[in-house]
């Protein structure tokens, strides 16, 4: 028997099951299983990108200064409580890191993100599941949850894979009643989407207990590069940069982050188009007898008759060469989720779902 054994509870994370990005035999796949921006990036972010090819034997910056600063202009935000990280992923890995271990509890939701479960467990801390009340997050439930355990609840809002969103009054009626030593995150992955929406911003500048946490791979089209960021009390942010490496991000992806964030033209244009297709392709979908809740997000969760059905629709798109998630693992074993891609892709999804629904198999 081997002595060498990882820390308790690493053996119990499920590895992360990315979306498919390929189709054996089919070259031309339209993939719509990842929620990545159909446009790519905007043009300054690529620009950006190519000119740090020219100093790569160079370390990056290692407080991200420019960036913070990029962020804190254009959203209205101390840059002193900004922490970027390698996707957002980085931040909630640092939270649970930071603030729950053995014997500590961290709370998500029914359909959450799997990675908060993920890092919980990884910080040797007990996930903790709490129902949806109809694929939307139920504050009631939660705040039924919370122990004298509990350190950190994640909550995403619009939530992923749901597309759903709960109102502000909700967040901050969460905010209010958590136990006072836990730490409400909230995960705005998908913030920029919603019109007229800072992502909790504002409840994290009035409160000691609130976090937010922000993506560059969703509208900025950046996930490729893996940059996130995090806004916060500023005790908070002067625990985690103590866990931050110091070279956590690359000197391209700063570049183009920067770049990307200064271009919100580009934003609201990519957030116009994905609520014009949105909408399109829910709509379109519903008439094919497939329903699905109001997303706020860039993808609809298209709801199915049954497991198998979902299951044989899914296979029939990829037939199509049309990809698709499939989301049992998030407890909805019924549904698939569809990124919103560009015009041509919710046609020939709408068309392909319609096709399905009408016998094709
Ligand atoms: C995509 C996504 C993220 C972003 O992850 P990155 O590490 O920033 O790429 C975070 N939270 C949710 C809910 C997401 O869907």
């Amino acid at each position: 028997m081997t002595k060498i054994t990882p820390q308790p509870g690493i053996m119990d994370i499920a590895l992360y099951q990315g979306g498919t990005a390929h189709i054996e035999g089919v070259s031309n796949v339209v993939k719509l299983s990842s929620n990545e921006n159909p446009f790519g990036p905007c043009e300054a972010a690529i620009k950006a990108f190519e000119g740090a090819g020219r100093s790569l034997h160079r370390y990056p910056s290692a407080d991200h200064g420019e960036l913070r600063g990029a962020i804190g202009e254009v959203y209205g935000l101390n840059p002193e409580q900004i922490i970027c990280g390698a996707g957002s992923d980085e931040i909630i890995a640092f939270l649970c890191q930071a603030y729950a271990g053995p014997g500590d509890e961290v709370i998500h939701t029914e359909h959450g993100f799997a990675m908060y479960a993920i890092s919980a467990r990884a910080a040797g801390a007990t996930p903790v599941e709490v129902r949806e009340q109809s694929r939307v997050t139920d504050v009631d439930a939660i705040l039924a949850a919370c122990t004298q355990r509990t350190k950190l609840v994640f909550i995403a809002n619009p939530n992923n894979p749901t597309g759903t969103m709960i109102a502000q009054s909700e967040v901050e009626r969460l905010a209010q009643g958590i136990p006072e030593q836990a730490i409400l995150v909230l995960d705005g992955a998908y913030a920029e989407y919603v019109e007229e929406y800072d992502g909790g911003a504002s409840l994290v500048t009035a409160r000691e207990n609130v976090v937010m946490t922000r993506t560059f791979s969703k509208i900025y089209g950046l996930g490729g590069l893996r940059v996130g960021w995090g806004y916060a009390p500023q005790a908070i942010i002067d625990v985690l940069n103590r866990i931050r490496g110091p070279f956590n991000l690359s000197e391209a992806g700063l570049a183009a982050a920067t770049a990307a964030v200064r271009d919100q033209a580009y934003v609201t244009q990519c957030r116009d188009a994905n609520a014009k297709w949105r909408d399109w392709l829910a709509h379109a979908l519903a008439q094919h007898g497939v329903p699905s809740d109001t997303s706020l997000a860039n993808f609809i969760l298209a709801r199915f008759g049954s497991e198998e059905e979902a299951g044989a629709c899914d296979s029939y798109l990829q037939s199509q060469g049309l990809i698709v998630r499939r989301v049992s693992g998030y407890k909805l074993p019924n549904a698939l989720r569809i990124t919103v891609g560009d015009e041509a892709s919710c046609r020939q999804v709408a068309h392909a779902v319609g096709q399905f629904k009408g016998g094709a198999r």
